[in-house]
């Protein structure tokens, strides 16, 4: 599955409901016309409000050989106790009800991988406590529901391989990640997310992680440890600017759309007239006026060799206090850019015209200057 999501973030723009509906397809392709066909029971989209169980359990053949229950598309609001005699059950579809509760007995389907509860009304309340006993579960997809918080069984649940939570009322994730290190897939789209916590650089096998539509500012710089991560969605958010770190990932796609990346960055940048200390010593370092400590006392002596050197390759010039913070947008693995700080001895220094980089919400990238940088400059921004 994490192939098939690798390709498609740009499709969800607006529906940050994580759609698990290839599967169903898949599924249905082999038992179209017939409510159990092997393993399967189909009793998605039949307009069901109440279910019996155990008649159910009573009229199938072999109702201990039953790995998939489909119950998509119904009208339940809740799944019956006896759910649980089902044992077999791997794969239990029950997205598009109206859910508000789940029983404690789910948790007693100690075989279960896989469950489907897109689309219900389900909030913090719905899952049982017991729900963190389930600890063969791999995939939960409970996006388009009305949570406030991250459900805090997940944690419990190491086996986990995939988390939807997309379309929630989500506005705080708990630093509690460390747990999860199986995780490949973590779609948190279409929430109110403001933080992002350290812990999430302990999912060590995460290959999408889906932050897009929330409300987020930053990044930890954790995330650079993410080393298997191969897609980032970071779209619709206020990002001003990314943690150097970030271009240490191997990533195969980042979305940074509709984000303040630049527009709001460049406002903030001001620029501290430098002292005539300051403008004196550089004037010493630029023309490599000679001084020791029997020229100069000592404690100038010491500044004068605390200079840096202005980042912008045709400068020659350093700097103390006084620097010009600019964004460089940085070519990223020929892949696409990144908007990085850097620093340079005045606002007059710009290398590159970076500044007419006025539209963060378009997405044409042949606004992007192209200019690659040298190498100076890239070991100092990752260092
Ligand atoms: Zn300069």
């Amino acid at each position: 599955m994490a192939s098939a999501t690798l390709s498609t973030s740009d499709d969800y723009d607006g529906d940050y409901d994580f759609d698990d509906d290839f599967n169903e397809d898949e599924e249905n392709l082999n038992d179209s016309s017939q409510t159990t066909f092997n393993d399967t029971m189909d009793y998605s989209h039949r307009n069901i409000s109440t279910l019996d169980v155990n008649d159910l359990f009573n009229s199938v053949k072999n109702p201990n050989r039953i790995t998939n229950f489909q119950l998509n598309s119904n009208m339940l609001l809740t799944v019956p106790s006896q759910i649980e005699h089902f044992r077999s059950i791997i794969t239990l579809e029950l997205s598009n009800n109206q859910l508000i509760q789940l029983p404690s007995e789910i948790s007693l389907l100690e075989n279960l991988k896989n469950l489907y509860l897109k689309n219900n009304a389900l909030d913090d309340f719905s899952l049982p406590k017991e729900f963190e006993q389930l600890k063969q579960l791999e995939v939960i997809n409970l996006g388009g529901n009305r949570l406030k918080q991250f459900p805090y069984q997940l944690f419990q649940i190491s086996s986990l391989k995939e988390i939807y939570l997309g379309s929630n009322q989500i506005t705080f994730l708990p630093d509690l990640f460390q747990t999860l290190n199986k995780v490949e897939i973590l779609y948190l789209g279409g929430n109110q997310i403001g933080n992002v916590p350290d812990s999430i650089g302990f999912m060590r096998s995460l290959v999408v992680l889906n932050l897009s539509g929330n409300r987020l500012r930053t990044l930890p710089r954790s995330i650079s440890y993410l080393n298997r991560l191969k897609s980032l969605s970071l779209h619709n958010n206020q990002f001003s600017a990314l943690p150097p770190d970030i271009i240490r990932l191997d990533l195969q796609e980042l979305s940074l759309r509709n984000n303040p990346l630049v527009v709001r960055f460049v406002r903030d940048l001001t620029y501290a007239v430098p002292t005539l200390k300051e403008l004196a010593a550089r004037t010493i370092k630029l023309h490599r006026v000679p001084y020791n400590d029997g020229t100069l006392p000592r404690s100038l002596v010491g500044y004068l060799n605390a200079a840096k050197s202005c980042l912008n390759p045709k400068c020659k010039g350093v700097y103390f206090e006084s620097y010009h913070k600019n964004i460089k947008f940085v070519d990223f693995c020929g892949k696409f850019y990144l908007p990085l700080l850097q620093f340079l001895c005045s606002p007059a220094c710009t290398s590159t015209p970076t500044f007419e980089m006025t539209s963060s919400d378009s997405d044409d990238t042949e606004e992007i200057p192209t200019k690659d940088m040298t190498n100076k400059f890239k070991k100092v921004l990752l260092g």
